[in-house]
């Protein structure tokens, strides 16, 4: 979803095809539900990046989506998690599904309204999953903010999180999630970006205006 706290954009050059994670198999090309668009564009996390990912596509027909749920949610059985937990909005779309294939119950992460970086749970489910093995999905990781925020808010919650995994990791995410979050992780596709702090742009010292993309 285009309104996370989440990186949007990724990058590729045209034309060239996405690269499968070296983590596990790719079936259907999910980064193409994803729409993605080359430019430069305000990623309304406080990062600029030169493509763009409609992830609100990824959803659209769910029924497109549900085979790669369900391969996330083969590679999450060993992890025995209790809990499903997804940031808002994306993440938490396929976390209910992967809950439902994993039977286990689903928890959504909420972006914090003053704090961007800071997730918190909803009541009944914080106050219910402590001690509980919990795993993380999100739709596609970039900077990782909205996972690293859920985890965080899991562990506030006294739940254990045991691994991550999304449908498309973008940039460096694939090699540096892993340590990142501390947790093993898996992504279904790989995306090559370049995103960086706007203050150090390099698209923007180009002169190049930013594109934002609408919502
Ligand atoms: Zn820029």
């Amino acid at each position: 979803m285009t309104s996370t706290p989440e990186p949007r954009g990724t990058g590729r050059p045209p034309g060239s095809p996405p690269v499968a994670c070296e983590h596990g198999p790719v079936g259907t090309d999910v980064s193409q539900f994803a729409r993605p668009r080359r430019g430069h564009f305000d990623l309304g996390t406080g990062y600029h990046g030169d493509l763009w990912l409609d992830l609100d596509g990824l959803f659209f027909r769910p029924a497109l989506v549900r085979p790669q749920a369900r391969l996330l949610a083969d590679w999450l059985r060993p992890y025995r998690a209790a809990a499903v937990c997804g940031p808002l909005a994306g993440g938490a779309f396929l976390a209910q599904m992967v809950a439902e294939d994993l039977g286990a119950a689903f928890v959504p992460a909420y972006p914090g309204p003053r704090q961007p970086g800071r997730f918190r749970l909803p009541a009944p489910a914080a106050g219910d999953i402590g001690g509980w093995r919990v795993a993380v999905v999100d739709d596609a990781v970039n900077a990782g903010t909205a996972v690293r925020a859920s985890i965080q808010a899991a562990r506030n919650a006294g739940a254990v999180p045991v691994a991550a995994a999304a449908l498309l990791a973008v940039g460096p995410a694939a090699a540096a999630a892993p340590r990142d979050f501390g947790l093993p992780f898996h992504a279904l596709a790989a995306l090559r970006s370049q995103a960086w702090p706007a203050g150090g742009c390099p698209l923007c010292r180009d002169g190049i205006p930013a594109e934002r993309p609408p919502a």
